[in-house]
């Protein structure tokens, strides 16, 4: 087993078994006689690599015939640009739902492109919440509307997901594969593979058909969408590495039950840590709603935060490592991400039950 159990946000926890399996055949892929990393992308064994990759992603989420799966670079932040530059299709404005830090990001990018109509914000209550859908101010001429299924920093999940008239896009960088989702619902996915899919320098996109093709003048074009998906990803050379990665993660994932199986598993693990919360009688607490608690980012705060340094040294000590929250917000965090064991969980409870009961208040 892995020397530690690593809370961190992202680039975060593989699983063991993946990457046991990456170090097996390392230097030599399946007799190829070399490493991924060494293989040209257009040769014979990375074509079966990304192919594999795709397929399996498919079958993960029942992705339809008419959604292009692409395997693109620049993590999700350049997606808050080429989505808008992909998607206006002579639009002139853009719905967003504020609900954090990842939310905001986009809206400030988006703001380069189009008119950005706030929808909805949670930010009235500190982000500590998922406004309700029947109050939302939609635009009927937005080009579509963007959220975040699950804001990493504030900790923050839809507990559903939102219709439109307009096309919907969604950023899953940290939710993405840890729930059932009906691709059928969005026009757009999109997420950095640190997260909850692989190595950093991968980002998934999932796109229906018929909104490609209709680029905004000048975009570059490495930022059509349509130019990876005729080529499909291959336009120039992608993160082969990542993508080979992230395909281990995705035969992982069959094997955990598919995504069904990784969710089930995955409320145990919130519920775990959230009750050890509710339980621990105001020691610790979390800021946000609920009903609206992330199952994968748990941000939590102990009463007095000058113990906070102490807790993360003493949880170091204990193999429980990179629990600091977001240098914005302050407090803690642990990122329970599919890839994180139960066993991790129940090793970080018993330390805030024991941190807990050595600082009497
Ligand atoms: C991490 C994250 C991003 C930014 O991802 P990069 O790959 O660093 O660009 C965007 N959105 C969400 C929800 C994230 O968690």
């Amino acid at each position: 087993m892995s020397k530690v159990y690593n809370f961190s946000a992202g680039p975060a926890v593989l699983p063991y078994e993946v990457l046991l399996d990456a170090q097996r055949e390392l230097a030599d892929w399946h007799g190829s006689g070399m490493s991924v990393m060494e293989m040209s992308h257009r040769g014979r064994e990375f074509m079966e690599i990304i192919h594999q990759a795709e397929a399996d992603l498919r079958t993960l989420l029942d992705i339809p015939k008419n959604y292009k799966v692409l395997f693109l670079q620049g993590g999700a932040t350049s997606q808050f640009a080429m989505v808008p530059m992909n998607l206006l299709r002579g639009k002139q404005s853009i719905d967003i739902v504020l609900t954090g830090h990842w939310s905001k990001m986009a809206a400030k990018e988006a703001k380069h492109f189009a008119n950005v109509n706030i929808v909805a914000s949670s930010e009235d209550r500190a982000f500590s919440y998922v406004p309700e859908q029947a109050q939302w101010r939609c635009s009927p001429d937005a080009a579509y509307l963007h959220y975040v299924s699950n804001e990493t920093i504030g900790g923050v999940q839809f507990p559903f997901e939102p219709t439109a008239d307009v096309p919907v896009v969604c950023d899953m960088s940290s939710d993405f594969l840890s729930r059932p989702i009906d691709i059928n619902r969005y026009g757009l996915i999109f997420a950095g593979a640190q997260k909850n899919i692989g190595p950093a320098g991968l980002t998934v996109v999932i796109v229906r058909e018929d909104l490609l093709g209709e680029v905004s003048p000048a975009t570059p074009t490495m930022f059509d969408y349509r130019v990876h998906a005729d080529a499909e990803s291959m336009y120039n050379t992608p993160p082969t590495f990542s993508i080979y990665i992230a395909g281990l993660v995705f035969k992982w994932l069959l094997a955990q039950g598919g995504i069904k199986g990784i969710a089930a598993r995955n409320e145990e693990k919130a519920h775990l840590l959230y009750q050890a919360i509710e339980d621990s009688a105001g020691f610790y607490s979390c800021p946000v709603e609920a009903p609206f608690r992330s199952k994968m980012n748990v941000p939590f705060r102990i009463h007095d935060s000058a113990l906070d340094a102490l807790f993360l040294e003493q949880a170091a000590d204990r193999g429980l490592v990179q629990l600091k929250g977001h240098r914005s917000v302050g407090g803690l965090r642990a990122s329970i991400y599919n890839a994180m064991p139960i066993d991790g969980v129940k090793a970080l409870v018993s330390f805030m039950h024991d941190f807990a009961s050595r600082h009497p208040r």
